[in-house]
């Protein structure tokens, strides 16, 4: 939030008015109520508020609220909330997971509470990987049955309080889905100044309870075989990570964000609204390069820029798709679902890219290849012909020949701006991405001149 925008009123609920998903009996849908409680009580402005989730009964969570959120893989979800808070310290950042994420993403557990980063992590702990049929989970009790473990568990459960207490964390505590508490709780870990963990046990009924029971006395009567103590277990007051971390580096000059060492603009933005180009193409076909290019020229005419490419693991067969988006304003989402302009350079491209091609509109652009078949589309379909360039084109420089035509053909980017980026690649690229952009600016101004069959027609 800028200082010019007003305060959120009070929220009375962070819930949206979806209906939780969960089995009958299971104690998420109640862990989440008190995750709202505590935010209500807490006052925090759900603009900055960011719960966090991966995959799981539990990853289902961040939906039914109405703050940010950020959903990914699975065991990962601490990794994008330490990325968050580092960004964004001024965020409150909660993350939902369960207890396979916990087994999962064990070393991303230590890191973030070795480094004390200020995070609230909710394990949703149903002592099994839920969703996938019950399998044994890193929290599953020794002697429990489970779909993976049908003579009963071997394995010592984690003690995840424990393990973070030790490692540095500035919070830990043990809860059931149902203590009376529990909001309460929550809201301590959200207000410590570090990492805290809440561990909550709340059993699959699903598949636990209904191998294993999951009576309160049973589950009372495990924790305690085990060992395991309930309430707050831990308290520790260290330096939180990001502003240990900005102290550690006051004084030293750090860039602009977002803008790289010499992309200082050198001419006014051409765009007013943000533009969304997808170039669709091969492997080895320089379309990461190309995009790259493209950027980098949007940087020096003062616009923002993300770049996202997408490509197989394989890397040398199959599609390579480059998603930009060019914007005179600050960009909060780099995926790019409907294109404004999409460059149809191959039909792997063409094939990786099919619905967003289906996505786009009559007001849209697409520029295509000859040769390359195109799926049904409602956007105006322009070809360029790299043939009737002025001279000899490599086929490594037809992508960058194909968007640069594209850009100036719409205006988005001037020739200068495309010629300095160009200049700015290494070694002999530079010459070749320079001739090959004023290729481009000829095949344009030909356009522009009505001149069109003796040049090629953008
Ligand atoms: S499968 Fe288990 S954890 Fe998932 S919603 Fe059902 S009871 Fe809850």
């Amino acid at each position: 939030m800028t200082a010019a925008q007003p305060a959120a009123a009070r929220c009375a609920t962070y819930r949206n008015d979806r209906t939780y998903p969960f089995c009958p009996g299971c104690g998420h849908g109640r862990i989440l109520d008190r995750l709202n409680d505590a935010l209500v009580a807490l006052g925090r402005d759900p603009r900055e508020v960011v719960i966090v989730s991966d995959i799981g009964c539990s990853g289902l969570s961040d939906q039914y609220f109405v703050t940010d959120a950020f959903h990914g893989l699975h065991g990962r979800s601490i990794t994008y909330a330490t990325g968050i808070k580092i960004a964004r310290p001024d965020l409150t950042v909660v993350v939902v997971m369960g207890d396979g994420g916990t087994g999962i993403g064990g070393a991303h557990l230590l890191a973030a509470a070795r480094r004390n980063i200020g995070l609230t992590v909710l394990v949703l702990d149903n002592l099994n990987f839920g969703m996938t049929g019950g399998q044994h989970s890193s929290t599953t009790p020794d002697g429990a049955i489970t779909s993976s473990t049908p003579h009963g568990s071997v394995e010592r459960p984690l003690d995840i309080c424990a393990t973070v207490g030790v490692n540095g964390a500035a919070y830990a505590a043990r809860c059931t889905s149902s203590d009376s508490d529990l909001s309460a709780r929550i809201q301590e870990g959200i207000e410590c100044d570090g990492f805290a963990l809440l561990d909550i046990w709340g059993p699959c009924t699903a598949h636990f309870a209904a191998r294993n029971g999951a009576s309160r006395q049973r589950l009372a009567a495990t924790l305690d075989r085990l060992g395991f103590a309930t309430g707050v277990l831990h308290r520790a007051a260290r330096p939180e990570f990001t502003n240990a971390h900005a102290a550690a580096c006051r004084g030293e000059a750090t860039p602009p964000p977002g803008r790289p060492e010499g992309a200082e603009p050198l001419a006014a933005p051409r765009l007013r609204t943000p533009l969304r180009v997808v170039v669709a193409g091969s492997a080895g076909a320089k379309v990461r390069s190309a995009a790259r290019l493209a950027s980098r020229a949007a940087l020096l005419s003062g616009l923002r820029v993300t770049q996202r490419d997408d490509y197989p693991v394989t890397v040398q067969t199959g599609h390579c798709v480059a998603s930009l988006v060019l914007s005179p304003e600050e960009i909060h989402f780099s995926g790019v679902e409907r294109p404004d302009v999409l460059l149809a350079l191959s039909a792997d491209g063409v094939a990786r890219t099919a619905r967003q091609l289906a996505a786009m509109g009559p007001g849209d652009r697409v520029f295509v290849l000859p040769g390359v078949a195109l799926g049904a589309t409602r956007a105006t379909v322009t070809t360029i012909d790299p043939a009737q360039a002025s001279g000899t084109l490599a086929p490594r420089q037809v992508a960058l020949y194909a968007l640069a035509v594209a850009l100036l053909a719409m205006d988005a980017l001037s020739e200068d701006v495309l010629l300095a980026a160009a200049d700015a690649a290494t070694g002999r690229h530079a010459a070749a991405a320079n001739a090959t952009v004023r290729r481009a600016a000829a095949t344009v101004e030909c356009r522009t001149a009505a001149r069109a069959d003796a040049c090629g027609d953008p």
